[in-house]
């Protein structure tokens, strides 16, 4: 028999529908999983065992009354940014230290209700800036792959914990790229959706505009059910749409022919990894081979999108990370006065790249440089949104790499911001233009690091999107292939 960890969500679930197994047993499988590997990967900042046991038993109670629901009985984990009731929520920031919130994060509290095991929170850079999980005020993640690589970021513990087969499944968030660059470096399936589709109500705010929650998992029919339980208008968040929700898994066809595929030239980088493209090129011409037909298209301000990303984005950043002063809540370091409490906490409570960001933003968005800069940027960004609304006129779905590299060294990119924000040159468009975007395993380097293929799908397209990465992945097997550290 498989063990118990191999399971995908939809396998999962049949073997409870039929009483194969039970939450109880699974449940138990991935914490002992987590205690086997956890002290080498470091994907949790917490680690709720004995809730989950808990949670896990009331749902094999659901089930012996007759009961089900879509999740009934899954382990999955959370990354530590989505306010979690009772359950510490530090953003991966010291500031935050013993913060414990009162209530649920809409999109958690929509995966209790569709019976979520929640086995712990996981580890990120703090408050989701970076991509590699070295900004983190904790520790950093290590990659399954290859420990002595970095999981990507911000949500590297989200991408490390499935990629260990530690949760059948996780949440990561995506402002620029936080939820499919992990999903690339450690090889599962990662799903950033359009912006407005999730709610973002107890999302701990990073970049307001651009901050959206999704899933990671084994494949992209479990993303697919995942999302499909997050998905929906949230009267508690006013930028929620209230766009119908189709029925994701439904769609899963398998069938790609005729759909128009574009190619965006500008995402072929010079300086990309040679194994990256090949793999890129390898997907493409298997989706043509299936009768899709591959388009040119052109996204002309894509070399503006990092420059306009990072004044929005810390911009954003700056105006929302001014309530931290330690007075209501998190870690404060008293001083004598009011001022100095909150110089002290802020100063402690906050590590280097996240004061860099707020002093950037705090900048762009003075008197006297707003024009120049935030109002530049978000000129910038309509352009960006008008090149893939042109693009998404002719094609259904586009594809290109999710980075342009494998996972790297630990340490590589640390003394050099500017090359760490070099790994999500290909995704942080999708975040201007308020697209939806998956990552999904085509390949490995030479080195056997996993490879990402990215597929866009229009706002609110992510029904397209998912039918696209399905049929890819059900004729591959790369999502099959396990870390070095598990197999
Ligand atoms: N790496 C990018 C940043 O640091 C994106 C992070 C994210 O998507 N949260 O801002």
């Amino acid at each position: 028999m498989t063990s118990l960890t191999d399971l995908t969500i939809t396998e999962a679930l049949a073997k409870m529908r039929t009483g194969e197994i039970s939450s109880v047993e699974l449940t138990q499988a991935h914490i002992d999983q987590i205690e086997k590997y956890e002290p080498q990967v470091k994907a949790f900042l917490t680690v709720t065992a004995e809730s989950a046991l808990q949670q896990a038993q009331a749902a094999d109670d659901m089930r012996a009354d007759g009961g089900d629901a879509p999740l009934l009985g899954i382990p999955l984990a959370i990354k530590d940014v989505l306010s979690t009731q009772g359950v510490e929520t530090t953003a991966g920031s010291k500031i935050l230290k013993g913060y414990v919130p009162l209530f649920d994060a809409t999109c958690v509290a929509r995966l209790k209700e569709a019976g979520m095991v929640m086995v712990g929170k996981l580890n990120m850079d703090e408050f989701a800036m970076g991509s590699s999980t070295e900004n983190s005020g904790y520790f950093t993640t290590h990659n399954p792959w290859d420990l002595d690589r970095v999981p990507g970021g911000s949500s590297g513990g989200s991408g490390a914990a499935v990629a260990a087969h530690m949760a059948l499944g996780t949440l990561g968030t995506d402002t620029g790229g936080s939820i499919r660059l992990p999903g690339a470096f450690c090889g599962v399936a990662a799903v950033k959706p359009s912006y407005g589709r999730v709610s973002r109500y107890g999302l701990l705010a990073y970049g307001s505009s651009l901050d959206q929650p999704g899933p990671l998992a084994h494949t992209v029919e479990d993303t697919a059910r995942i999302l499909q339980v997050m998905a929906g208008k949230d009267p508690l968040d006013a930028t929620s749409m209230p766009v119908e929700v189709p029925d994701y898994v439904a769609g899963l066809t398998g069938d790609v022919k005729g759909l128009k595929i574009g190619v965006p030239q500008e995402f072929f980088v010079s300086g990309m990894q040679p194994e990256v493209e090949q793999a890129v090129q390898a997907a493409l011409k298997w989706f043509e081979d299936q009768g899709a037909e591959l388009v040119e298209v052109h996204l002309p301000h894509t070399e503006y999108a990092l420059s306009a990303y990072y004044i929005i984005a810390t911009s954003e950043a700056s105006a929302n990370l001014a309530r931290y002063d330690g007075i209501r809540f998190g870690a404060r370091v008293d001083g004598s006065d009011v001022i100095e409490t909150y110089k002290l906490t802020r100063g402690q409570g906050f590590g280097d790249e996240v004061k860099r960001r707020i002093m950037l933003g705090t900048y762009a968005l003075s008197a006297g440089y707003y024009d120049a800069w935030y109002g530049k940027a978000q000129q910038v960004r309509a352009l960006i949104k008008q090149d893939y609304d042109k693009a998404f006129e002719q094609v259904d779905v586009m594809i290109a790499p999710t980075s342009p590299t494998t996972a790297f060294k630990i340490g590589q990119n640390t003394s050099d911001p500017m090359q760490m924000y070099l790994a999500d040159i290909l995704t942080i468009g999708a975040n201007l233009a308020g697209v939806c975007g998956i990552s999904v395993p085509c390949g490995v380097d030479d080195a056997g690091l996993p490879i990402g293929l990215q597929i866009f799908g229009p706002a609110f397209g992510e029904d397209v999107m998912f039918r696209a990465a399905h049929a890819y992945e059900q004729a591959t097997d790369w999502h099959t292939r396990k870390a070095a550290l598990i197999s």
